[in-house]
């Protein structure tokens, strides 16, 4: 089978699907593998690098989709940016990617039309055999490293304790909210910088392991479980939200830096600091919204931008793993050259929707979304009532 690599072109996209010694690996395994000329530039994998490894460099997007039988992305196709992905996409290609299906199901019905077999690795399920395909894992913990780099580069203070001839300086506090794969990432590097840092999440399990990595753990004892299977997190009831809320602002107004990363189900972002949370902080403290993508954890989060409340800076940064590109992009690869590999056979992609990977993770097929989260989430839309 061919597979197809063509150039990102969300706007601010670095990354590359696939880098090199993953093409070599599946070439290895019995694949073809094409790139569009320059795909790999922005991540420092240069044209002459996937050569080396005998993969084929070509200048045209439209051909490589064309004539792919998996076609690999780092986002969902599209038709914008000046390309018209999706509609070059021929029916059984098979398409792979993080395609974050339920942050835009029409994209999704998109691709069924185009009767794609679409596969997102965001929707693999979180099992130990299923560990080496995790995309969501690998982005997430870049995203927990770059946010406590972006605090510590804006906050007018050092993060560690340092002692020299003019005194004592006391190491900042740094406070991350859910505590997941991107939180105690945070959690370590902020620890390896020297803060002093307390973390907290809804799920009960988790306070070992945010002990683990060193840190303090605050939480409320919830009358209701907050764990909603798969490790993920449901939506906490009204009385748990205000008993939350009313931990959050002490902890909250005491700390230098607030980082925030909780996600309801993996998608959206619950709003869990306030407003009048950031303004308790002191003047030149910093909040770092890693939830932006979902919406945001912070009532003034504006993804994508930094803005200001009584001297707190609040950043929401979007795809941060795009700002770590050769390495985002070296691990993807390497999440998604395992997914393809496992199910190869001689060099061919078997579909077996007997397993539970493929089954967890196949969006569309024969014109239709067979993902049942993905489906909802297409009714729902439906049945919005437009406005007036
Ligand atoms: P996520 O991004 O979905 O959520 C981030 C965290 O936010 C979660 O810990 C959640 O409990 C927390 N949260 C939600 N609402 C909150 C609130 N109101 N206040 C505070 N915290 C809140 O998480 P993720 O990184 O995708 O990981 C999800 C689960 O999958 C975790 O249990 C993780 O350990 C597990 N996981 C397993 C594997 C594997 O076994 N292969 C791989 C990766 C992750």
């Amino acid at each position: 089978m061919r597979i197809a690599v063509v150039r990102e072109s969300h706007p601010g996209e670095r990354r590359v699907a696939l880098v090199p010694e993953s093409c070599g690996k599946l070439i290895e395994a019995g694949f073809s593998v094409a790139i569009e000329s320059g795909a790999g530039a922005m991540a420092g994998y240069d044209d002459a690098a996937y050569r080396a490894v005998d993969a084929v460099v070509e200048a045209d997007p439209q051909g490589l989709v064309q004539s792919a039988d998996i076609l690999v992305k780092v986002n969902r196709p599209t038709n914008d940016h000046g390309r018209a992905e999706v509609d070059w996409i021929n029916p059984a290609t098979i398409v792979v990617g993080s395609l974050m299906p339920l942050r835009e199901p029409r994209a999704m019905a998109a691709l069924a039309e185009r009767r794609a077999i679409a596969f997102s690795t965001d929707a693999i399920p979180r099992t130990t055999r299923a560990q080496a395909m995790d995309t969501l894992s690998s982005m997430s913990s870049i995203s927990g490293y770059k946010g406590v780099l972006l605090a510590a580069a804006e906050l007018p203070k050092y993060l560690p304790m340092l002692s020299s001839a003019a005194g004592t300086i006391f190491p900042a506090s740094v406070f991350v909210i859910g505590a997941a794969v991107a939180g105690l990432q945070a959690i370590a590097t902020a620890k390896r910088l020297g803060a002093t840092v307390t973390a907290t999440d809804v799920r009960p399990e988790v306070k070992e392991q945010i002990e683990s990595v060193g840190a303090k753990y605050v939480g409320i004892e919830l009358t209701e479980d907050a764990s909603a299977g798969g490790g993920y997190a449901r939506e906490l009831g009204p009385a748990d939200q205000s008993r939350q809320r009313e931990m959050l602002i002490d902890e909250v107004a005491r700390s230098d830096v607030v980082i925030t990363t909780a996600l309801i189900g993996g998608v959206f972002a619950p709003k869990i600091v306030t407003a009048d949370m950031v303004r308790s902080m002191r003047a030149g403290s910093i909040v770092v919204d890693l939830a932006a993508d979902g919406g945001g954890n912070c009532e003034v989060s504006v993804p994508g931008e930094t803005v200001e409340v009584d001297g707190v800076r609040v950043m929401a940064p979007l795809n941060l793993p795009a700002t770590v590109p050769e390495h985002a992009s070296l691990l993807y690869s390497r999440n998604l050259t395992h997914f393809i590999t496992t199910f190869a056979d001689g060099g061919s992609f078997q579909i077996d929707l007997e397993d539970d990977i493929q089954a967890g993770c196949l969006i569309a097929r024969d014109a239709e979304i067979v993902h049942g989260p993905t489906r909802e989430a297409l009714v729902s839309l439906a049945e919005e009532v437009p406005d007036e």
